[in-house]
């Protein structure tokens, strides 16, 4: 069994997390967004933990939450495999994903490994392409959001909205997109470099546009 682990922390206190997790970050993503934070991550190669100190620290730990997140952790190969090795360790597991492998996150949700799945939604549908690569087929989203939306998991659907990418009519195609969705996060963006942040009374109209579409909403708002 193999990840690609690029970080370990034992313990986050990540506000987008809502809880106290340890946070595993895998290498590897598709997207290769144009706006991506960490570009180092997009590429394996950065293995700096091995599986056997993860698996034995949740054995161990009081808290049994862990967040594996990335890149995408769809990409490693071994992943269902060490997800249930987590799992017979006693985890609570939340995994991250961007949506392009629609068959293993089927397969994952249905296996019963994972407890919350949290997907990100970088833009509307109509302007993906102006953030990720073009070799990314769109269905492949469409379908891991019907996968998600259709399941008995808990989930949440996210977005980080920065003044240059989203704007009012980005959010109401995200809304119709997403249509029918349970949980959807407007995260603030709280980098302060290439991108400018929202203020907390327009991402509150961000609210309003969404409520027809999306059953709970929230503001993850991180100063
Ligand atoms: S999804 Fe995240 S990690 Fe992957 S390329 Fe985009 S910003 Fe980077």
């Amino acid at each position: 069994m193999f990840l690609d682990i690029y970080s370990f922390t034992k313990e986050s206190n990540n506000l987008s997390l809502d809880k106290v997790f340890a946070v595993l970050c895998t290498s590897g993503c598709t997207l290769r967004c144009t706006n991506c934070g960490k570009p180092e991550i997009q590429k394996f190669g950065n293995k700096n933990t091995d599986e056997k100190t993860i698996i034995d620290f949740i054995k161990k730990s009081k808290n049994k939450n862990i967040c594996i997140t990335g890149g995408d952790p769809l990409e490693q190969p071994d992943l269902i495999d060490f997800l249930m090795m987590l799992r017979m360790a006693g985890a609570y597991i939340r995994l991250d994903t961007v949506g392009t492998y629609p068959e293993k996150l089927k397969k994952i949700i249905d296996s019963g490994y994972v407890d919350y799945i949290s997907m990100n939604i970088k833009t509307s549908r109509e302007r993906y392409y102006q953030i990720i690569d073009k070799n990314i087929n769109l269905s492949d989203i469409d379908k891991s959001i019907d996968i998600i939306k259709s399941s008995e998991i808990e989930y949440e659907f996210s977005t980080v909205v920065v003044k240059e990418l989203h704007d009012e009519k980005v959010i109401a195609d995200i809304g119709k997109w997403l249509d029918g969705a349970k949980r959807y996060y407007i995260n603030q963006y709280n980098r302060n470099n290439k991108f400018t942040q929202y203020t907390m009374e327009e991402l509150s109209k961000f609210y309003e546009i969404l409520k027809p579409h999306i059953e709970q909403i929230g503001i993850r708002w991180f100063s």
